[in-house]
């Protein structure tokens, strides 16, 4: 689980970023008008925006072999395996039983009372073993709960803000989560798809452990 640091993993997650894997440079951006003024590549490629006309941040896909960051996610692999529903470990389909889909997630103080259902993740889904593997060698996971995910609705992205300047754009801040649809996006690079979890069940760990 990237963002739970592991100390002593054996498997290097998917979505895990390296320090060998370089982002895009900002001399690379520029305004495009459509005709509301958004953030755009000077030469843009075809996966550069999503669906929803959000422009993404590039990564340059190195080969895997430096050192892995373990509190940071590869935007491009968190992105193939969010929307893909992929496992976060090892890339393929996650897990998937009558229930929904399996992701493993924490109760954290800015989700609705309601939770899990209706809370909002960038964590992707995991498959079985991977989910048992991760409960194995994460420090924090006591705090996992196990869900299954009938409806894990896409739903915005994080990333970064930027302000247009006189001599460009400049990075402004890194936003909280924005929804597909708000105004604000047309100036934010997306680094990290979120979906939104409905139809939920907690389930229990003992019945991931052994299925
Ligand atoms: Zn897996």
């Amino acid at each position: 689980m990237p963002k739970k640091a592991i100390t002593q993993p054996t498997v290097t997650p998917f979505v895990v970023a390296y320090d060998d894997e370089q982002g895009g440079l900002e001399a690379d951006l520029t305004i495009a008008y459509t005709p509301t003024p958004r953030l755009a590549y000077k030469v843009m490629q075809a996966d550069d925006r999503d669906r929803a006309g959000v422009l993404w941040a590039r990564v340059e896909r190195a080969s895997r072999k430096g050192k892995p960051i373990f509190a940071a996610m590869n935007p491009e692999r968190q992105r193939e395996c969010m929307y893909e529903l992929l496992c976060q470990v090892c890339g393929e389909p996650a897990g998937r039983n009558r229930d929904g889909w399996l992701f493993l997630d924490w109760r954290m103080p800015q989700d609705p009372p309601t939770w899990p259902e209706g809370s909002l993740t960038h964590m992707p889904p995991l498959c079985e073993r991977d989910a048992r593997l991760a409960v194995e060698q994460c420090p924090h996971a006591g705090r996992f709960i196990p869900l299954r995910v009938k409806l894990p609705r896409l739903w915005g992205i994080s990333g970064t803000r930027y302000q247009w300047t006189d001599s460009g754009w400049r990075r402004d801040s890194s936003i909280p989560w924005l929804k597909y649809g708000d105004e604000r996006l047309n100036a934010v690079l997306a680094s990290q798809l979120v979906r939104e979890l409905r139809k939920v069940t907690v389930v229990d760990l003992d019945e991931v452990m052994t299925s």
